[in-house]
């Protein structure tokens, strides 16, 4: 195996079990006999030591300012059924917490760093876990990874692979970047297979991974669904950016009067739609409209309207550091209408997904809202990712959802 040795001191961050070796940390690469080229392949395991020649751990070599991601510490090499060992730890975690259920078969099984597995991320479905690879190095070992999740979750025959939008774009990618890895028998090769449904608390879904964004549902709002549903009972609700109508569902559950969902993707529209016939054939408190958010705000407020409740539960407004100031910006515009059109006594639950944009920064866009309307309001909850999107306590960068519950007076 290829040898990556640090530069004095530069062992400490790795000593805390942070999981990545920035390219500015190396003194230099010892090629092991295999190369023929100059430098370690993209993606290739490659052994991490000390200036002292300490074994720091075995990783993923990667072109870029993170040049390594490590998959495990210590160690010089990684035993053979590691991918296996460290599904099983992921899969048993979700199990021990309550969330593998025959009412809620909708999981994040693996959360990158937050699993010990930098770069991968695996949604399940029902029968089948949607795999996205952020590395080079999760793309080569892709094959490995699918069989491990066949191997260790029971309910899953299916493994399908959507990397195309989440690998590094510059990288030179051999293989597929989407498409089936692990494909159970009992689906015929002209099915739709791009339909299934899948359970959350109940709540069946129509997953579309095919085509749907990430990995085909947010499963990550589960736990602020469910919230959602308990103040729902009697409300008028709008939930706007409600791609799948997760949080329309649940306040349907909940015994809301009306619910709205609004979405600037008629994908999504019909989505919600789809779903909401689904789980309430007889409904018909339920509108689904196809609109920019910022244009349905102002609209329904020319006209007069008001709700009991919001969800505004945007995409990421910040992607990158330096898009942070305008996102902020957008969070206090968006977050000033929806304050504007709540009813005395009622609420706003509003959400940051931007890795960006720390929950205080959140929160102080929040405020200049509240303050900028003139409206009284109080801090009910504050809300974040569940805990199958766990956060590494040495990679704090793994925290990117939030939200805040207001009471609006
Ligand atoms: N609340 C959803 C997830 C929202 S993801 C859930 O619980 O699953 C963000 C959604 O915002 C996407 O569906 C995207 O289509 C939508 N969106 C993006 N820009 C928008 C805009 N300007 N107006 C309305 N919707 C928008």
């Amino acid at each position: 195996m290829t040898t990556i040795i640090l530069k004095p001191h530069k062992e400490e961050s790795l000593k805390r079990f942070h999981p990545w070796v920035f390219s500015g940390a190396i003194a230099r690469i010892v090629l092991d006999a295999a190369h023929k080229a100059a430098a370690p392949e993209e993606g290739e395991l490659v052994c991490v030591e000390s200036a002292n020649g300490e074994t720091l751990g075995v990783g993923h070599w990667q072109v870029g300012s993170i040049a390594v991601r490590i998959l495990e510490f210590g160690v010089a090499e990684l035993p053979a059924d590691f991918w296996e060992q460290r599904v099983r730890a992921a899969y048993q975690v979700r199990a021990s917490l309550g969330l593998v259920r025959k009412d809620n078969d909708t999981f994040r099984l693996v959360h990158g760093e937050g699993d010990w597995l930098p770069g991968l991320i695996v949604d399940v479905y029902a029968d089948t876990a949607v795999v996205q690879a952020h590395s080079v190095g999760m793309h080569v070992f892709r094959a490995a990874i699918a069989e491990a999740i066949v191997a260790v979750v029971p309910q899953v025959k299916n493994v399908y692979y959507k990397s195309d939008d989440t690998l590094p774009f510059k990288a030179a990618i051999e293989g597929e970047k989407t498409g089936w890895l692990v494909r159970g028998s009992e689906y015929s090769e002209n099915s739709e297979d791009s339909e299934f449904w899948s359970t959350e608390n109940g709540l069946e879904f129509r997953i579309d991974w095919l085509k749907g964004q990430k990995t085909g549902f947010f499963v990550d709002q589960r736990e602020n669904r469910a919230l959602v549903e308990r103040y729902a009972a009697g409300k008028e609700v709008l939930n706007m950016f409600c791609y799948t109508g997760g949080f329309s569902l649940y306040a349907l559950r909940g015994g809301a009067k009306r619910v709205d969902s609004v979405d600037v993707s008629q994908k999504a529209i019909d989505l919600v739609n789809a779903n909401v016939a689904h789980n309430f054939p007889k409904a018909k408190n339920h509108t689904a409209v196809t609109a920019d958010a910022f244009e349905y705000l102002t609209a329904q407020k020319n006209a007069g309207r008001t709700f009991d409740l919001i969800i505004l539960d945007p995409p990421a407004f910040a992607k990158h550091r330096d898009a942070v100031k305008n996102a902020l910006r957008g969070y206090q515009r968006i977050n000033a209408k929806a304050i504007e059109m709540i009813r005395p006594g009622g609420i706003l639950f509003t959400f940051s997904c931007s890795q960006a944009v720390d929950k205080e920064a959140f929160r102080l866009a929040v405020f200049s809202a509240a303050a900028s309307v003139g409206r009284k309001v109080r801090i009910l909850h504050q809300l974040h990712q569940p805990q199958d999107h766990p956060i590494n306590i040495y990679h704090p960068e793994g925290e990117y959802l939030k939200g805040l519950v207001l009471y609006i007076e």
